[in-house]
């Protein structure tokens, strides 16, 4: 039996169906990263209505964690999705920093190195066909995408300047109708870092509209194309 507290698993707006098994669930909650599951439920019912629209795209894989939530979403909505990352770490995540995670440095070279980890929570939630990895820096691979999105989750490197590239590169493949999703945006600067915040602004002010907040997740859809003249 399922414990009262647990959130139930999200479910299609149209048929009612769940959209992300017990199993695949029990992966994304075990799977190491920077998620909360409240946020990652919000996050995959978000992606859901963005597969409607076209591909997702997730900047930020690390281990993979969002990516279960996400490639779930991808699943149920018949869509896929593309994963950048470099799988080096953030800077926050480099040794002697608040986020480093000692096991998973690379013991030959003593890089940080999450792209085996990734690949095994890939296997274990049964999503390989789903999810397209995309190894490589998130600017580079911007600079040579040119497929619309229907969903793009922005969650790469938290300094200003990295976050407010990921946007200026990626923003503008969001196609009309997608949805945009921002993680770790915090207002009060004592909460965090205020880089996804400034991001989130700039979305505001390009006309991203804001629809939902899940603790620092910020999910925002750009407005459909106008049909007639
Ligand atoms: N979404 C993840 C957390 C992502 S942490 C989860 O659910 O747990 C941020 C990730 O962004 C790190 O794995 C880091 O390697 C990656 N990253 C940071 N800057 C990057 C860049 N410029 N290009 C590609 N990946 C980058
Ligand atoms: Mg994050």
């Amino acid at each position: 039996m399922v414990p009262p507290s647990e959130p139930p698993p999200a479910s299609s707006p149209e048929t009612g169906a769940p959209t992300i098994d017990a199993g695949t669930l029990a992966v994304a909650r075990r799977v190491k990263g920077f998620m909360p599951d409240d946020e990652g439920l919000a996050l995959h019912r978000a992606g859901v209505l963005g597969a409607a629209v076209g591909p997702l795209l997730e900047i930020g894989t690390y281990c993979g964690k969002s990516a279960v939530y996400l490639g779930a979403a991808a699943r149920a909505g018949g869509s896929v999705l593309f994963t950048v990352d470099h799988h080096r770490g953030s800077e926050e995540n480099q040794a002697g920093w608040e986020h480093h995670d000692a096991e998973l440095v690379d013991t030959r070279t003593g890089r940080m190195d999450t792209l085996p980890v990734f690949r095994r929570s890939m296997e274990d939630s049964g999503l390989e066909d789903v999810v397209v990895a995309i190894l490589g820096s998130s600017t580079t691979v911007g600079r040579w995408w040119t497929t619309p999105l229907g969903f793009l989750f922005i969650d790469g490197g938290h300094a200003e300047d990295v976050a407010l590239a990921d946007y200026v590169t990626w923003a503008g493949h969001v196609a009309p109708g997608g949805i945009l999703a921002i993680h770790d945006v915090f207002e009060d600067p004592a909460g965090g870092g205020q880089a996804p915040f400034r991001v989130w602004q700039r979305a505001v002010a390009d006309g991203f509209v804001p629809v939902e907040t899940t603790g620092s997740l910020r999910i925002l859809s750009r407005p459909p194309a106008r049909s007639g003249p």
